[in-house]
C-alpha cells in the first residue's frame, strides 16, 4: 500500500522539522507538498528525537 502522506517542500526554510500533510500544500505556509518517500521517515524520527535531547540538555544546564 502506497502512503498518501506528503511533506512540505520547503519545510527547511519554513518550519523546524518536516511537516506531513495528506493534501498537496503546505496547510501552514501554502508551499506545495511533495511525495516523501518512505526511508526517510525513521530517519527523521531518529534524528529529531537526538535533537530533542541534545536542546533537553542544553536546557538543563
Ligand atoms: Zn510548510
Amino acid at each position: 500500500m502506497k502512503s498518501k502522506i506528503r511533506v512540505c517542500s520547503s519545510w527547511k526554510s519554513n518550519h523546524d522539522s518536516p511537516l506531513y500533510t495528506l493534501s498537496d500544500q503546505c496547510p501552514i505556509c501554502n508551499s506545495p507538498a511533495i511525495n516523501s518517500s518512505p526511508a526517510p521517515f525513521g530517519l527523521e524520527d531518529h534524528y529529531g528525537e537526538y535533537r530533542r535531547r541534545i536542546l533537553r540538555r542544553k536546557s538543563n544546564q
